[in-house]
């Protein structure tokens, strides 16, 4: 059927707005707003109908009067006060598809606004609600007039109302990863935010032993606050998570924090090097434009001696899963071990020998196995580098794949590790300081 009379078929059936006919026909010329499709389709219509009402034929008439109760067509109004005929009585009726919402987008738009005012952000995207009711009928109507060149109505709700914003707030429309997300249901009026997170990296190295790396609630009363923690809650006063999350936290103006790192070193191991990443995850954040420079030298100086962080800087949430994975992250650790009886000169190089490009079969360590599965991994050592320093203590270089448990690597952990240093020497070990001196991850 050719677009003008399929036009007219669809006005001859319901009032249709300009936004509402003009989406119909959304994929037919580039460039042209719905609202001018339908309103060209509506003009065409007036002026055939015109000519035909001058010359008295009554289907003219006919038209005119339909363009004016279901067109809501100004244009036809003059039309037929020119030919002196009399004008239809106006029953205000709404559109048939969009209950006239398209004509309070502006004010759906300035409550977009003023909820967004709270928020710094640089990238949004509009996600739009309707009754099921709205979506149905259009589907309807779509059906019944063999709609070939149309756009949904969510859709054209969507890209309008991106479109305002964008003009408005001069900040542009993302999809794949917005700072928010404005969700409006342009039939209750209503308009939800929602604020995603906002991630910073960077690495830490830890100075001192006996801080955890994150929270750590009070076993006994699961952080409520009891008298073993002293109403603290906690099992130890601060964490490398509180140190750095507290200054990020209150600067984003955020709600809560996340921390999240590339594994973690033991309470009692330091982490040296060039340190350890690790983002932190705020959310709801009101500000997202930190100065990160100085946000560094403030965390450094509250956390001196004890924390030092480094290169901080926004990444996206993708960096966090990156963050976790500990296949092909390769860390170095140094470690002070002790053993039970003498070692003989010949015992050094022989554990360089064993351990160096060596595979570990370790299985869960007894320590961790309350928070773990018992399963057997198994973990590539590189590099083993043995120096004496005591008849009973050696100092090890350990380079070996993220996840192996080093304390186990040295005790054996009564044969749930192998091979171990004290199963190649035949006398018992242990680690007396373990410090993380290099976590080495491109990031
Ligand atoms: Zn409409
Ligand atoms: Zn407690």
């Amino acid at each position: 059927m050719p677009i003008l009379e399929q036009a007219f078929s669809m006005l001859e059936t319901h009032p249709l707005c300009d936004n509402c006919l003009g989406r119909q026909f959304a994929l037919l010329g580039r460039g042209i707003e719905n609202s001018e499709r339908g309103k060209a389709l509506k003009l065409i219509l007036v002026l055939q109908a015109s000519a035909l009402n001058l010359t008295n034929d009554p289907q003219g008439t006919k038209v005119l009067r339909l363009l004016i109760i279901n067109g809501f067509s100004r244009e036809a109004e003059e039309a037929m006060r020119q030919s002196g005929k009399r004008l239809p009585r106006l029953q205000s009726k709404a559109c048939f598809l969009c209950e006239n919402k398209f004509l309070s987008l502006r004010s759906l738009g300035d409550e977009a606004l003023s909820a967004l005012s709270y928020y710094e952000y640089s990238s949004f995207l509009v996600g739009v609600e309707l009754p099921v009711l709205v979506e149905e009928r259009e589907d309807e109507f779509r059906a019944i007039h063999g709609v070939a060149y149309g756009e949904s109505i969510r859709h054209e709700f969507g890209r309008a109302l991106g479109k305002m914003l964008e003009e408005r707030t001069g900040k542009t429309v993302e999809y794949r990863k917005p700072d928010v997300a404005i969700v409006v249901n342009p039939f209750s009026g209503t308009v939800r935010l929602q604020i995603n997170p906002l991630f910073i990296a960077g690495r830490y190295r830890k100075l001192v032993r006996d801080i955890p790396q994150s929270k750590w609630f009070c076993s006994k009363c699961r952080g409520r606050g009891c008298e073993k923690c002293d109403g603290t809650g906690k099992m130890y006063p601060e964490s490398v998570e509180e140190l750095v999350s507290k200054p990020l936290l209150e600067a984003a103006d955020g709600e809560k924090t996340a921390f999240h790192a590339s594994g973690r070193e033991d309470i009692d191991a330091r982490m040296l090097g060039r340190g350890r990443p690790f983002v932190i995850e705020v959310s709801k954040p009101r500000k997202r434009a930190l100065d990160l420079a100085s946000l560094k030298e403030a965390v450094n100086s509250d956390s001196a001696g004890k924390v030092e962080i480094s290169t901080l800087r926004i990444v996206s949430k993708d960096f966090v899963g990156k963050l976790k994975k500990s296949e092909g992250v390769q860390k170095e650790y140094f470690v002070l071990v002790e053993f039970e009886r003498d070692l003989l000169e010949k015992n050094l190089a022989f554990l360089e020998k064993k351990l160096s490009d060596a595979l570990i079969k370790q299985q869960t360590p007894k320590r961790v196995l309350h928070r773990r599965a018992d399963l057997t991994r198994e973990k590539y050592i590189y590099k083993v580098n043995v120096k004496m320093v005591s008849p009973r203590r050696i100092e090890m270089q350990v380079r070996c794949q993220g996840g192996l448990y080093v304390k186990e690597l040295v005790s054996g952990d009564d044969g749930r590790t192998t091979p171990s240093v004290s199963e190649l020497l035949l006398n018992k070990a242990k680690t007396l300081k373990l410090d993380v001196m290099n976590v080495l991850m491109d990031d």
